[in-house]
This record gives C-alpha cells, structure tokens and sequence, in this order.
C-alpha cells in the first residue's frame, strides 16, 4: 500500500496574500532575514493581518545554523505567538519550521502555535509544502535534513508580486533548485503515478519560464509560473525523495558554502550522466527506469528523444544549454573556490553525501568511490 496526501492549503496568484487579512486578534511571530525587514515586506505583511500584536524575527541568513534556530525558539517563547509566519527563501521557511519544531519539543511537545504560515520569496526549495528543513551544524560543516509530518506548514501563501525583487543570480540559482527536484523525484526510486504527475508539469514549467523570469525580473506572468513550479516541484519530492544531486549539494553547502540551487545546477547533469548509465553498444544495450525516464523528460521538453541515448544526452545538454544561459559556474573552479580547500574537503564531501538521507531514493545504488568521480568532474 502506498500513500499521497498534501496537508498544506496552497493560495496562489497576484493578490493571494490577502488570506493573511483573515488573521485577526492574534499575536503573530514573523520570521525572515533582514533584507524582509529593511525593505519593508515584513512589515507589509504586518499590514495584511487584522488587529494583530506583531513580532519580528529577522537573524535568518542563508543556510541557518542551530544557533539561530535556539534565538529564534527564544523569541517564540517571549512572544507568546500563536500564529508563526515565514517569509523569505528556504532557509527562512526551513529555520521557522525548526524553531517551531524545536519549541514544542522544549515545551513538552505542546505548542501555541496554532497555525504556521509559509509564505516563499524565492522560488525555488518548495520548502512550504515539504516536511523537511534543511539546518546547518556550524561546527561541523554539515547541512542535516530534519524530517518530519509535524514541520509542514499548514497554509502556503505563493504571491508572484514578491518574487519580483529577486536579483538575477538568485533566480537563476533558485530555478535550477526547482529543476533539480522534478527531475529527482521523477526518477527517484519511490515515485508514483502521483509525484510524477507533479514533477512534470513542473519540469515543464520551470524549463519555460526561468529563463523569462532571469531575463525580466517584472515579467509577473513568468514569475508566477515559476513560483507555482516551485511548489509543484516541492509537492513531487515531498512525495517520491530526492536522489544524489542533493546529498552532494548538501554536502557542498556545508563545507565549500556554495548556494544550494548553484550547487544543484552544477552536479545535476553528471547524476543523469550517472544513473542513466548508458553504454555507448546503443543496439545491446537494457536500459533501466530512470534512462527511460530521463528519455520521456526529454520528449515533455520538445527536445529530439526518438531513442534513450539520444534522448538522455539532449536532456543533459539542454541542462548545461540553460546554465550557461543562466551564467551559473560549471566547475569549482569557475566558481572561484580555493582549489586546496575542494581536495581537502573532498573525502569529508562524500562521506557526508553517502549518509545523506536523499541517497536513499537514489535510482541507482551509489558507492563512495562513485559519488568521488561525480565530484572530481566538477573540480575544474
Ligand atoms: P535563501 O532563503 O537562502 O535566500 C538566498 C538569498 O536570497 C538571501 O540573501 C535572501 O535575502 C535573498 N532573497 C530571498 N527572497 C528575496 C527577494 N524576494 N528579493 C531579493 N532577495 C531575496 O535561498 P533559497 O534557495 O530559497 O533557500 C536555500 C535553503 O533552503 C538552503 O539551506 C537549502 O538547503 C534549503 N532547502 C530546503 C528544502 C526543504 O524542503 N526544506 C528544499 C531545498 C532547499
């Protein structure tokens, strides 16, 4: 028996952050960076709700460690909260879900939060409809997974309007994330009927509309297609996984600091590459699930696809074709890291990436030594 729900309610569209005028008579807990608050989108929010006592938590930064999760669970407790809103990227959505997380298990797993709202200003990680956050161990240098049910947010808010402000590189990094997670949920080796039917539309969507959105930021009807994407997106690897792209991502994150979408962007097509396995015997050769699956992308993409083989090489280089449109680094080394910094962290990179729990759902089964020849063909 296999199960799909979606537990979070999804507003979507020009004008849909009006849900928030239904908050009423509540003391409210915003959490977001500080560009949400200098700019005044945290306090536009603010503007939404009705007769509300607002707080503002605004020390989330990219890749939020557990020491801003503990000041962000202080200032829930202090606030007395209960309604908590996100707004911002992922790490935003990701570090609200954990302060939420983690208060409930300080307060004896009672919460007063009554209702979680995740409203993304990236389109990209599908964090608000995932029951995964994504907070970083400082110390170590590693990026952990949490996962479970009880971090989904319980309303997602996606208006269009604010993602016209993200700059071109974080559009760019944030829509090969979206890529990255269709195209890894669809060959994940636990999708369905279900997470395909999400992850398609949203390969489909993304692959249209990024670079739209990258080339016109105001372009409001490519933005908003993008957004919806993005949680199409999360929603297909909520349900089916990830694979190898991001556990190397994860792990890139953590030890080299690399932004996950451009970390994402760049091992991608070497996984294809990878867990196709094609041989070059075109006429012997069996080939499995996920080339099949890599082949019937190509084809929902209008690329040439009459065979596997072509089909997964044109799937690859439409990939690498729209990361150089996007201006994304292919290499280390084209991304300015230390070179001696990459070899020193390269056996801890693929220690971390073999434990991560996307390898998991991986197609095909991964040894070290084979995520160290993915890693060793983005060095330079
Ligand atoms: P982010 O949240 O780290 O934000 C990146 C930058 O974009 C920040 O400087 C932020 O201030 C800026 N920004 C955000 N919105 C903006 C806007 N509207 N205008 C201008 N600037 C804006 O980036 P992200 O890619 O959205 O999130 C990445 C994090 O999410 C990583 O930690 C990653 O591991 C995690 N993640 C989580 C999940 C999940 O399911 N929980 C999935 C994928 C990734």
């Amino acid at each position: 028996m296999k199960e799909f729900s979606i537990n979070t309610n999804v507003y979507f569209g020009e004008g849909s952050l009006d849900r928030l005028n239904e908050v009423k008579n509540k003391k409210v807990l915003i959490v977001c960076d500080k560009f949400m608050e200098t700019s005044g989108v945290a306090s536009m929010i603010q503007g939404k709700l009705v007769d509300c006592e607002t707080y503002i938590y605004s020390d989330i930064v990219p890749d939020p460690s557990l020491e801003i999760v503990a000041a962000g669970i202080q200032k829930l407790q202090s606030s007395g909260a209960e309604i908590l809103i996100a707004l911002g990227g992922g790490s935003a959505i990701d570090g609200a879900k954990a302060i939420r997380e983690y208060a409930k298990k300080v307060s004896g797993g009672v919460s007063s939060i009554e209702e979680f709202y995740a409203i993304p200003t990236t389109s990209g990680t599908g964090s608000e409809v995932t029951e995964y956050a994504v907070i970083t161990n400082k110390q170590e240098g590693l990026k952990c997974a949490l996962a479970d049910k009880s971090l989904l947010p319980d309303f997602a808010i996606l208006d269009p309007a604010l993602v016209k402000t993200v700059p071109k590189g974080i559009t760019a990094d944030t829509g090969m994330d979206v890529i990255t997670h269709a195209i890894e949920a669809y060959v994940s080796n636990t999708a369905t009927d279900f997470s395909d039917a999400l992850a398609e539309k949203a390969v489909t969507l993304a692959f249209r509309f990024l670079p739209r959105a990258y080339n016109d930021g105001n372009d409001i009807v490519a933005r908003e297609k993008l957004h919806n994407a993005s949680c199409l997106a999360g929603m297909a690897f909520n349900a089916a996984g990830l694979g190898i792209t991001h556990s190397l991502a994860h792990a890139v994150g953590g030890k080299l600091h690399i932004p996950h979408g451009r970390s994402n962007a760049m091992i991608l097509p070497h996984v294809i590459e990878y867990n196709a396995n094609l041989s070059k015997d075109t006429l012997k050769v069996e080939y499995n699930l996920a080339a099949k699956k890599y082949q019937r992308l190509a084809k929902l993409l209008n690329l040439r696809a009459p065979n596997v083989y072509i089909g997964v090489n044109n799937l690859i280089r439409a990939i690498v074709q729209l990361q150089t449109t996007l201006m994304i680094p292919k290499t280390f080394k084209q991304q300015g890291i230390d070179m001696e910094l990459v070899k020193a962290a390269r056996e801890e990179i693929v220690n971390a990436a073999i434990n991560d729990i996307c390898t998991t759902a991986n197609p095909r089964e991964t040894t070290k030594e084979d995520l160290l020849k993915i890693l060793d063909k983005i060095m330079e």
